[in-house]
């Protein structure tokens, strides 16, 4: 029962979790090398954040896994509009992209768990159900903040005069990822990244903590013990907002919320120094602290507000793909050999496989892009792994600011370089599931989401 006489008009929010941690045994999908889970670390979740103004509701659900496709998102939404009549387009569902979760979409060589896969969807339209029932009246805020110190572009030049070969046998690429960094040809980084971290701050109408969505362009952590599930700092963050925030133990709970932003390129190391951690869960520990002492200082400088008027449009942007013609195919066969892909042990042998793979793949796709407005702020959710030279773009050219930029949001192509890179080479770019849209594809995104925002204005 509403008690508040301006409730009618004013906002409405509720926040709820599901867990969604697999049985052990089941593969963790994000390695380069398959490898069954035989520890649970911490338990994987879908955390959803509702919001409503009596007119429009939205939902954000971010989901604590490495990646799913576009046909799992829209089964979880059918099964959103089925229960409670929400549309799609009000509801964005993202991965953390923890690399230490359970495998629901196949890509390089974690394969799907079919299990897994069937129960996902459940349990992700139960959080979005569950954040729904919860709501009540809420106050909204929103800040920025900047946390420089853990973001690193992964993807470095070639020094001139310096020859790399890459893990493909190639040696005319003048970009390498990080993976052997320091390393003697090590350049400068090819992009920029973005260190704000945004905050989306929600409060019960009497001010106690209700929930709390972030947003970072980093990829992951990614220090977790070898076979362990983990939501990677993704949970360390949830947690430890939660304590700084004294919401500890408050009913309905407090859900803290980290959405990955636009990260493709940007890992947590410095490559000048490398990439060892201390110990397991030392430096997701440090990441996640950092981030929430950050978002804090920004929560303490927020003005709470309880009117807000709410929008929430859904685009398609349509693009080429990248494919294998048929002279290429015929080589790919000659290397697979028709051996199955336990036996195909190097870089070359599964770049050949991903080849045979992709020559069935369509012409052209058609990417869902999804915008939302809360007040004055704008939201984008991008269906893939987004470099963060092109989410800075977005919040550059934006009709509505501030923005904040969702990746891995509603569906997943893969990562989507800006046309510039291309040229320069590296993991990112090399034709596989990871990377198989046109070259145009992101000023095409850009310019749809820009139509987008203007719709909301
Ligand atoms: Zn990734």
């Amino acid at each position: 029962m509403n008690t508040i006489p301006s409730a009618i008009t004013a906002l409405r929010a509720g926040a709820a979790k599901t867990c969604i941690t697999p049985t052990l045994g089941t593969p963790i999908n994000g390695d380069l090398t398959p490898i069954a889970s035989r520890h649970i670390h911490d338990d994987l979740h879908v955390r959803a954040l509702a919001l409503d103004d009596g007119s429009t509701r939205m939902v954000f659900a971010v989901v604590d896994t490495c990646l799913l496709d576009r046909g799992l998102f829209d089964e979880a939404k059918k099964l959103v509009q089925q229960q409670t009549g929400l549309a799609p387009e009000q509801v964005m569902m993202s991965c953390t992209h923890t690399h230490s979760a359970g495998s629901a979409c196949s890509a390089h060589l974690s394969e799907a768990d079919p299990a897994y896969r069937s129960w996902l969807p459940g349990r992700i339209a139960d959080a979005v159900r569950c954040a729904a029932n919860n709501l009540a009246p809420a106050q909204v805020a929103w800040g920025n903040g900047s946390v420089p110190q853990h973001v690193f572009c992964r993807r470095l030049s070639i020094k001139s005069g310096m020859t790399y070969t890459n893990q493909l046998g190639v040696t005319t690429e003048r970009a390498k990822m990080n993976w052997d960094s320091p390393h003697p040809a090590d350049g400068q980084p090819t992009g920029p990244t973005d260190p704000e971290v945004f905050v989306l701050s929600i409060r019960h109408a009497d001010g106690r903590p209700l929930a709390l969505l972030a947003n970072y362009s980093l990829h992951y952590v990614g220090d977790v013990g070898t076979g362990h599930i983990s939501a990677d700092y993704f949970v360390a963050f949830a947690d430890r907002i939660q304590q700084l925030l004294g919401a500890d133990r408050l009913d309905p709970p407090f859900i803290g919320i980290l959405s990955n932003g636009t990260s493709g390129d940007i890992n947590n190391w410095d490559p000048k120094v490398g990439s060892n951690s201390p110990a397991p869960y030392t430096r997701i520990r440090e990441v996640a602290d950092d981030v929430a002492q950050e978002v804090l200082r920004v929560v303490h400088q927020m003005q709470h507000r309880r009117n807000v008027t709410l929008r929430a449009r859904q685009g398609e942007c349509i693009v080429a793909t990248r494919r294998p013609d048929a002279d290429e195919v015929r080589e790919a066969h000659a290397v697979v050999a028709g051996r199955p892909v336990n036996q195909l042990k190097t870089w070359p042998e599964n770049y050949a496989r991903e080849q045979l793979i992709l020559a069935d793949y369509p012409a052209e796709v058609s990417m869902p892009l999804q915008v939302f407005r809360i007040g004055e702020l704008a939201v984008a959710a991008w269906p893939g792994e987004i470099f963060a030279a092109s989410g800075l773009n977005l919040k550059k050219q934006t009709p509505l600011k501030p923005l904040f930029n969702i990746g891995l949001a509603n569906g997943w192509y893969g990562y989507i370089p800006p046309p510039e890179q291309f040229p320069l080479g590296a993991y990112e770019i090399w034709r596989m599931r990871t990377s198989f849209l046109e070259t145009n594809t992101i000023p095409k995104m850009t310019a749809s989401f820009v139509e987008l925002l203007k719709s909301l204005k």
